[in-house]
This record gives C-alpha cells, sequence and structure tokens, in this order.
C-alpha cells in the first residue's frame, strides 16, 4: 500500500508524461504503461476495454450491473511551454508542500484519485454494490470526441449509469471573502456555447489615401459598443439561487443574511453583483460575450477588403442561443457588419440534485471534509459531462479536491499544483463514496 511519498511518486510519473491533447498517440501509449505499472491490482481485476483512439474505459466489476457508478476525467492536457513556468511543467516536482506540473489540478488528479481509490479498495478485498467504470477521454481540451465514444459504447452495452462524476467544482477554501467553512461546489450544470465571426466588408486601398469608416474602423465601434453596454440582461436562475443559499451559509454577517435571502434579494443582486465582478457574477447571471480572434489584411500599408473579430458567446440558462444570436447580428448590422454563426449549443438542463446518488455523494464529501458546505453551482466553461450527461440524469462536475481559489486560477496557466496534503483526502472521498454508493 502507498504511503504519502508513494502517492506522490506515483502521481509525479503521470504528470510526466506529457499527453498533450493531438500529441501522438505513442505519448498515450507511454502514459496507458504507467497507469499498468502504478495501479497493478486494478489491472490485474478490472476488464480495460479498447473503445476507439487512445480513450480508456475500465469496468470494475460489482455485485449488480444496475445504477453503475462512472467516475470520468480526460488524459489529454493543454500545452505548457515552460517559458513562464518556474518549475519544468512535466517534472512533477515538489516545492513547499504542493506538487507543480501541466495536469496536476486539470485533471491527471483525478485519474491518480479514481485509479488509486479502486486499486486500494480491490486490495482491501472489497466489492463494491453496484459495477464501477472509469472512463477517461483523450481529447477533452480541444472539443475532440474521446467522451463520445465512451458514451456510445456503454450506450450500446446496456449500462444507464446512477451516477456520473467528472471533473469541475472542488473543495475551495477561499472562495468568498471571510469565508466561515470551505465550500465544495458541485457543477449541475453547464452554459451554453457558439463562437460568431463578425465580418466588415469594404473597398480596401493603399493605406497612403484612407477613405472614412474602413472595415476595421466599423469593427472597432461594435466591439466597442458591446463592451460597454449590457448586451444580454442579468436574469436569475435556479441554480444561481441554490448556490447563493450556499454561500449564505459560509459567509459572515449582513453579506451572508442577504445571500441566505436570496428570493427577498434576487432583483438587487442581479443588478449589483456583475458590476462589482463582470468576471464572476456577470458570467453567473449573464450570457456573455467574449472577443477571441481578429483579422484584417495581410500587410502594414494594405487596408483590408475585409476583416473579422471572433465573439465567443456563452449563453446563460435563462437566453435561447437563436435570440442571442439575432440579436448580435442587429447591433452589427447597425455598425455595418454581418455575422456568420460557426457552431452554437444551448445551456444543458440542471442534472438531479435532489435524488439519492446525488445525496450518497454529498454524505461522502460531507464525511470526508468536516464543515463543508455543498454549493451546486453552473459552470461556465464546458466538460466533457455535457456528452455523459445525456445517458444519466446524475452526472456531477466535481472533484474532491482542497484547493484555493488562486490555485484554481493556475488551470490552463503556468505553475499549475496541488498540495501534497490534498491527495490523501481526495483518494479517500473516491473510496469513502464507492462503498457508500448502495
Ligand atoms: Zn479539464
Amino acid at each position: 500500500m502507498k504511503n504519502q511519498n508513494g502517492y506522490v511518486d506515483s502521481f509525479a510519473k503521470l504528470i510526466q508524461c506529457p499527453t498533450v491533447s493531438d500529441s501522438g498517440k505513442e505519448y498515450f501509449d507511454k502514459f496507458h504503461k504507467v497507469l499498468d505499472n502504478e495501479f497493478p491490482n486494478l489491472t490485474a481485476t478490472c476488464e480495460k476495454f479498447e473503445t476507439g483512439r487512445s480513450v480508456l474505459l475500465y469496468k470494475w466489476k460489482g455485485k449488480t450491473a444496475d445504477k453503475p457508478i462512472v467516475l470520468m476525467a480526460h488524459q489529454d492536457v493543454v500545452p505548457a511551454t515552460g517559458d513562464d513556468w518556474t518549475v519544468d511543467p512535466y517534472s512533477g516536482v515538489v516545492k513547499d508542500g504542493r506538487i507543480y506540473g501541466r495536469g496536476t489540478i486539470d485533471c491527471k488528479n483525478v485519474i491518480f484519485g479514481t485509479m488509486q481509490a479502486v486499486d486500494e479498495l480491490i486490495a482491501e478485498g472489497f466489492v463494491p454494490e453496484h459495477d464501477v467504470y472509469l472512463s477517461f477521454s483523450d481529447c477533452e481540451e480541444i472539443g475532440g470526441p474521446g467522451c463520445e465514444i465512451n458514451r456510445d459504447w456503454l450506450t450500446s452495452h446496456g449500462v444507464k449509469p446512477g451516477i456520473v462524476l467528472d471533473e469541475g467544482g472542488a473543495v475551495i477554501t477561499d472562495l468568498l471573502d471571510n469565508m466561515k467553512a470551505p465550500l465544495a461546489t458541485l457543477g449541475v450544470m453547464e452554459k451554453g456555447h457558439a463562437n460568431v465571426r463578425v465580418i466588415a466588408r469594404g473597398q480596401g486601398g493603399h493605406s497612403s489615401q484612407p477613405s472614412k469608416n474602413t472595415p476595421i474602423v466599423r469593427l472597432a465601434r461594435f466591439v466597442n459598443y458591446c463592451d460597454r453596454h449590457t448586451v444580454f440582461a442579468p436574469k436569475m436562475s435556479p441554480v444561481a439561487k441554490e448556490m447563493i443559499k450556499a454561500y449564505g451559509e459560509v459567509t459572515p454577517g449582513f453579506k451572508g443574511w442577504v445571500f441566505k435571502h436570496v428570493n427577498l434579494f434576487s432583483s438587487y443582486l442581479v443588478h449589483t453583483m456583475p458590476k462589482k465582478s463582470p468576471e464572476f457574477w456577470g458570467a453567473m447571471f449573464q450570457t456573455t460575450i467574449a472577443f477571441t480572434m481578429m483579422e484584417g489584411s495581410s500587410a502594414t500599408n494594405i487596408i483590408p477588403n475585409n476583416a473579422w473579430v471572433n465573439a465567443n458567446i456563452r449563453f446563460s440558462p435563462n437566453d435561447k442561443s437563436k435570440d442571442c444570436i439575432a440579436k448580435l447580428e442587429k447591433i452589427a448590422k447597425r455598425f455595418g457588419c454581418e455575422i456568420e454563426v460557426l457552431g452554437a449549443h444551448e445551456a444543458t438542463p440542471a442534472v438531479d440534485f435532489s435524488g439519492d446518488e446525488y445525496n450518497c455523494l454529498v454524505e461522502a464529501i460531507k464525511q470526508c471534509f468536516p464543515g463543508v458546505v455543498i454549493a451546486p453551482f453552473m459552470l461556465f466553461g464546458g466538460t466533457d459531462c455535457r456528452t455523459m450527461q445525456e445517458i444519466c440524469k446524475t452526472a456531477i462536475r466535481f472533484m474532491p479536491c482542497v484547493m484555493t481559489s488562486a490555485q484554481d486560477g493556475r488551470m490552463h496557466a503556468a505553475d499549475e499544483n496541488f498540495d501534497v496534503d490534498a491527495i490523501e483526502k481526495m483518494v479517500n472521498c473516491y473510496k469513502t463514496f464507492i462503498k457508500m454508493y448502495k
């Protein structure tokens, strides 16, 4: 059995595999060998299915095939060049009680935690009440089909998951000011998503003789308008309400009281909080637009015929993508621009966060993290769980990992890191949940 040092060494071996999305099959093959070696009981006991690409699917047979648990993660990571890192991003080095490296929180921690939990339970002779599947996609970070492959496999084999657990929220110790207790943030839905290209066309020419209102000028006016105005009105959603109530439990004083009585202060919160923090509260209550790419001419002295910017839109559950895009198109027209939609999908429905399966997870979390307050929430970004949610009514985005907001913010950034102390707690919580799930 591994001790804490054993956990760190083993976790570091996973980090040392640079499984960047689409880096090549050989990187994933090596990673799979590491997994086989690090989790020998799991390797010997669980069935492993070749479902496609470098996707992994393990089945640990329980007493019944009914209502299985599906523990999900993705093997791929976003690139890390090392330029802005203070350590080698693929070293898994430990510094000041933290293990550093790409994937330490997104999300090889989940792969390590789930596999280690299963490996230990097998060594203890435990047999789960229900089958347990481990489903690890290989291209989540680039929106690839890894998770679809396993969803389709499960569907075609008649597997109907009772609960799905994927990356997402965590046990956050400092999400709000002066928190009285840590918050376990359980993602129960995801915002929608679209990319819209906003195009301005015109008569290009030599930059020595510019005309007025060129394509770039019109695009700039359009972007400026969107930045300065509330394009999509903020609204309260049922999930946001539940989350704010949980915030009330951990926030001291009058502010906490207001959060607890969200029903009375709904309109006040919706209209004041996004002004205080557009990144957080704005994203919670509104459909947001971020301008992410742009293109004009190919030379410094050419006025382009056409120029474009990409608007990355995240739809709130209160808004339909069709209505938002129509509104954006209307605004674009006012500035002499047109739009082209490059794919859009709606916010997911909220999963069931009141049933037995959800409550069992909540009990396991409370047992493993005494004093924690449970906060259902809506993810602003997207995960593979969106796909698995199609076959499971309780698909929860949560990893039992204690971290600070600053650590959470290192996802996809330099110096991504995870507390060494948090590793054992994470493994323990996965074990507790599997044991409690009846
Ligand atoms: Zn991730």
